[in-house]
């Protein structure tokens, strides 16, 4: 047996025994000539699939003319791209950023300054939610507080009051003198594919309008299609005053954005934030060429068409292998497959089938696939689920058997 050369990769991730070569649309090519149906789209990022020729050709474009020049200088390709998010959604104005992380801290520090800007700088706390996913930076890890992820690392970033999801009350009564603000995922994503009610959106935006809170969304993972409109909080009818984006933003380039209206964002004046490489040429001429193929007309209705077969075609399969799975999840192209066997397996035992899929909190595996997948590979991906959940149900009937 040849033993793997030592790794020198921080090992923080626990990395699949698989690499790629190269990817087209919903495929990917591995390094050993397998051909694999990928439904993570790099975890919800590659909204478009792999090298889409228009993402391609721009990037290439942009490549040869001009990398970077940091924001010392006008951005016109910037501006451009943050004025069409504007123009789709509530916000008057777009920080770019490079990450989720960065993007979630930009809309804690709006939201923290706002009320500073307004005289009132001890209003600087954020009520969260159990469950939620806000990325690894400190601050965004204090959002999130898992406690899991925060081990090790000193006391949590203090200006975070977490509640369970649904809970109208609970937020009421962790609300005081010192809050600031709500911070919440339109749907959780990595915490299981968990949607609150609309109800309790309605009641959040009620409850800030009333106490002078601002509400902010982190559609990192939910925003650029992935639920079936561009944004999710469009599908859910109620608007924040700030909102987190980066994933599918740049289709696979790495960029993020906060978004706000003019009042939320009235604290941040020249020098109360920045970043070296936010919003740099190739980063948004990759974003301004995802929007012009996901703001073509028809772009969602077809994703919410290929949801719902996916949809319908997963509701037969969790009742055909009610030992392996017993709940389908979600919006859009974000799905959850709630496992009774531990989801790790099922991940495992679909990339056996070669589809690849993520794994969630509270045991579900995610199924991303990206928004141009087709009815075939639909289909296709279906197909692999049966035989990954008939080895899963034959593996635990034969264990069952030897006890
Ligand atoms: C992935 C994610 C983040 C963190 O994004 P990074 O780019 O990994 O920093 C933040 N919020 C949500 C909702 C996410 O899904």
């Amino acid at each position: 047996m040849t033993r793997a050369a030592p790794s020198h990769l921080l090992p923080v991730f626990a990395r699949a025994d698989l690499s790629f070569e190269s990817g087209e649309g919903a495929w990917l090519v591995g390094s050993d000539g397998g051909r694999y149906l990928d439904f993570t789209s790099g975890v919800a990022v590659n909204a478009l699939g792999h090298c889409h020729p228009h993402l391609v050709a721009a990037l290439q474009a942009q490549a040869a003319k001009l990398w970077h020049v940091s924001n010392l200088f006008k951005s016109p390709d910037g501006e451009r791209l943050a004025a069409r998010l504007c123009e789709q959604s509530f916000a008057d104005f777009a920080f770019f950023a490079n990450s989720g992380a960065e993007a979630v801290e930009c809309a804690i520090k709006v939201v923290r300054r706002y009320h500073a800007s307004k005289g009132h700088p001890e209003r600087y706390r954020l009520v969260t939610f159990e469950g939620a996913f806000h990325g690894r930076t400190l601050a965004a890890l204090a959002a999130t507080g898992s406690k899991k992820y925060l081990d090790g690392y000193g006391p949590p970033t203090d200006g975070f009051d977490q509640v369970p999801i649904d809970d109208i009350e609970a937020v009421k009564k962790a609300v005081g003198p010192a809050t600031a603000g709500i911070l919440i995922e339109p749907l959780q994503g990595e915490g299981g594919v968990r949607e609150p009610s609309h109800a309790f959106f309605r009641a959040l935006r009620q409850f800030c309008d009333e106490r002078g809170l601002l509400l902010a969304f982190d559609e990192v993972q939910t925003g650029m299609g992935r639920t079936g409109d561009l944004f999710a909080y469009r599908r859910i009818g109620v608007a924040p005053d700030v909102m987190s984006l980066a994933k599918a933003l740049g289709g696979g380039f790495p960029i993020g954005a906060c978004l706000a209206t003019a009042e939320a964002a009235s604290g941040m004046t020249p020098g109360s934030h920045g970043s070296t490489f936010g919003g740099n040429p190739l980063a948004v001429a990759a974003a301004n060429a995802v929007l012009d193929v996901m703001l073509e007309p028809g772009f969602f209705e077809r994703t919410r068409k290929m949801s719902l077969l996916l949809k319908q075609k997963l509701a037969s399969v969790v009742d055909r292998h009610r030992d392996v799975l017993s709940e389908v999840r979600g919006e859009g192209l974000l799905i959850g497959l709630k496992a009774v066997v531990p989801s790790g397996d099922l991940v495992g035992a679909l990339r056996e089938e070669k589809l690849l899929t993520v794994g969630a909190g509270d045991n579900v595996v995610r199924l991303l696939p990206p928004l141009i997948v087709s009815e075939v590979e639909i289909e296709e991906s279906v197909r692999r689920l049966e035989r990954a959940c008939a080895k899963l149900s034959g593996a635990s009937a034969k264990k069952e058997a030897a006890q």
